[in-house]
């Protein structure tokens, strides 16, 4: 079955306002107005607005790299599904290896996070993945089911068709070293099948599942022929637009 391809650049910690609108002005002409892939930019919440505004009209949707599970309150730090919404995203990023091992959040958390997004029409892009020692001890799949399952707790069959899962193995993350193309499509294979076990295989079939890890202009073309790979979560290669812009007109489609 083909999948609609999506491409996220999930900008990190890095940018100012300033280099944030220069970036999505630089994104938005080589990568605006494309009729057959979806592209989403991830900026800091601080420039979400106007890289929002920027991009308005060209396709290319924005959004949160996290979020909390209630509209307002005393939450210090963090920030609402309604502010989302309102600065002009539409999605966010939960579950990051990098909130899961710096910040400690653990699937739990981010299971509320991922219902939260999902209870105000965000869509939700859920994280998983194994550490380099989990992959060595062979514990990858277990590790991965348990985030997958963990992480779409309570989650109905309804909402999977807004939801988005990334498969980033953490030793791939910001390394260099990319996941093989069968390495992913392996994970890619197994999480579908396990979409298709809490669900059905109906949802499993339309359920969008990218790849990230040290994605960059020269392995993309191998990685979208995969059979389950459905795009990408990119990190460093999404701050210059050249190197995205390459990533999302990958060659084979
Ligand atoms: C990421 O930020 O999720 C990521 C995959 O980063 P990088 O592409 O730099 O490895």
């Amino acid at each position: 079955m083909k999948r609609r391809p999506l491409f996220v650049g999930n900008w990190k910690m890095h940018t100012t306002v300033l280099d944030a609108c220069h970036l999505a002005a630089d994104i938005a002409k080589t990568c605006g107005g494309l009729q057959d892939r979806d592209v989403l930019v991830a900026p800091p919440f601080t420039a979400l607005n106007q890289v929002a505004h920027i991009v308005a009209e060209t396709g290319i949707l924005v959004g949160a790299q996290n979020v909390c599970w209630e509209a307002q309150g005393a939450f210090t730090g963090e920030i609402s599904p309604l502010m989302v919404l309102d600065a002009g995203g539409a999605a966010v990023i939960v579950g990051h290896s990098e909130r899961r091992r710096i910040f400690y959040e653990d699937n739990v958390l981010i299971n509320k996070r991922l219902r939260g997004a999902l209870a105000f029409g965000l869509i939700p892009i859920l994280c998983v993945g194994e550490t380099l020692a989990e992959r060595e001890s062979g514990q990858t799949f277990t590790v991965v089911e348990e985030q997958v399952r963990e992480g779409l707790a309570g989650v109905e069959a309804a909402d999977m068709a807004d939801t988005i899962l990334a498969y980033e193995p953490v030793w791939a993350i910001g390394t260099g070293q990319t996941a093989t193309k069968e390495q992913a499509q392996d994970v890619h294979a197994f999480i579908r099948s396990l979409i298709a076990e809490i669900y059905e295989k109906d949802i499993a079939d339309k359920v969008r599942i990218l790849y990230g890890g040290s994605v960059k202009p020269d392995n993309i073309d191998a990685l979208m022929v995969q059979k389950d790979i459905d795009g990408a979560l990119v990190g460093g290669a999404a701050l210059n637009a050249e190197s995205f812009g390459r990533i999302i007109h990958f060659q084979g489609i």
